[in-house]
């Protein structure tokens, strides 16, 4: 884990990326750039949107990436028993937007039971 002022430092450097993104997005929606007649709520409405969308496009990756390093199997947590993982969707709420999480998913035969690897050694 890098240090709290690496963090914030790579933070800021994201923060001003994302900001040049929003220039994208101003160009996509208005290529001959917005007429007099955009008003500030409709430039706000089209931000809030594609804020949304990023929000959702980085949780998925991320959460995904993550789903990935699981690999194929995993213990079962009560028997110990490998078992063969599949991906779930689970759509969430996350601040700023919604997504849907492709979650890692093992069923052991012997317990007849589903289990979170991410959760495991947790008792549910
Ligand atoms: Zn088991």
């Amino acid at each position: 884990m890098a240090s709290k002022e690496a963090r914030e430092r790579r933070l800021k450097e994201i923060q001003e990326i994302a900001a040049g993104w929003g220039k994208i997005v101003a160009r996509e929606a208005f290529p001959d750039g917005p007429g007099l007649d955009v008003t500030l709520a409709d430039m706000e409405e089209l931000a809030i949107a594609a804020s949304r969308a990023l929000v959702k496009g980085t949780v998925e990756t991320m959460t995904g990436s993550q789903g990935e390093q699981f690999g194929e199997e995993a213990p079962c947590p009560i028997c110990g028993k490998m078992c063969s993982l599949k991906t779930v969707p689970r759509p969430v709420v996350v601040r700023g937007g919604d997504a849907t999480l492709n979650e890692p998913v093992g069923h052991c035969p012997t317990c007849r039971r589903d289990f979170f690897p991410a959760a495991a050694g947790v008792e549910d």
